[in-house]
């Protein structure tokens, strides 16, 4: 059996109960070195092995899963934050398939949730934005034109913006071409929940410049709009005139 595992952020204390189990209980482990806090390995039981995937391709990946699960060992492919997002779990998970090798997925807490927590925001505010985008600048990876930073900026929502911490003065251009004021707020959260931490409050046109003068260039979140900003409505769900199926109204 192979159990994708989300990692969760960076602290060894973020990953799920369920997670901490399949890695203490794991044969073999797989983890994406690259971003894995390394520290989730000590949970793993003696005679574990244990392989980086960061210097292999998906066929080595391959090569070590494949035989594991056949000789009826538990193999965790540890994966940062949630494996569904930038997880490249899909093509491993279609080979699974297609090798009749049963599998399953464990969710993980998203750096985008631990930038949250970092930043102590909330990204759905009333009267600011209920909609968060999450996406990223193109890379060596294209992105969709339809899904361009310019064509969602274009929402004034949320946004959250992965793998572009090194193109801020590009990705600072794009927003502003697709309708966000320069000044709007904007932050950087780099390594959200690890020891070393850091988040800056900046504006969009402020980006770049932030990350210079700070070193950063990797393992960082972007997050931009309003939501940043002071101004916002008072939620519904709390308001004291509002009556719901768990509470009535003050009158
Ligand atoms: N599956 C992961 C994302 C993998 S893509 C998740 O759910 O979080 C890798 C990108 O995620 C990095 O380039 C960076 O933009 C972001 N990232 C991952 N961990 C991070 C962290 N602890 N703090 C800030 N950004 C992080």
């Amino acid at each position: 059996m192979i159990h994708f595992v989300g990692a969760g952020p960076g602290a060894e204390d973020l990953i799920t109960i369920r997670g901490a189990k399949l890695l203490e209980q794991a044969d073999v482990v797989v983890y994406a070195g690259s971003l894995v806090n390394p520290a989730h390995l000590t949970r793993t039981k003696a005679g574990c092995a244990v392989y980086n995937s960061a210097s292999m391709s998906l066929e080595q990946v391959m090569e070590v899963m494949l035989p594991a699960a056949r000789a009826g060992k538990e193999v965790v492919r540890l994966h940062t934050g949630d494996p569904s997002i930038y997880g490249a779990i899909r093509e491993q998970m279609d080979i699974l398939e297609a090798h009749g090798v049963t599998y399953d997925v464990c969710p993980g807490v998203s750096s985008f949730c631990g930038a949250a927590a970092a930043l102590r925001a909330e990204y759905t505010l009333p009267d600011v934005s209920q909609t968060v985008i999450l996406s990223r600048m193109a890379g060596r990876t294209p992105v969709p034109e339809r899904e361009s930073i310019r064509a969602l900026a274009a929402h004034g929502s949320t946004m959250v913006l992965f793998l572009s911490a090194g193109m801020l003065g590009k990705l600072a251009e794009e927003l502003i071409a697709g309708g966000y004021a320069p000044e709007t707020p904007a932050a950087i959260v780099y390594k959200a929940t690890w020891p070393e931490e850091k988040v800056f409050r900046t504006t969009i046109a402020g980006l770049e410049q932030t990350a210079q003068e700070n070193g950063i260039r990797q393992t960082a979140l972007i997050t931009v709009g309003g939501f940043l900003g002071g101004q916002y409505e008072r939620s519904k769900l709390y308001d004291p005139s509002f009556a719901h199926g768990c509470r009535e109204a003050d009158t």
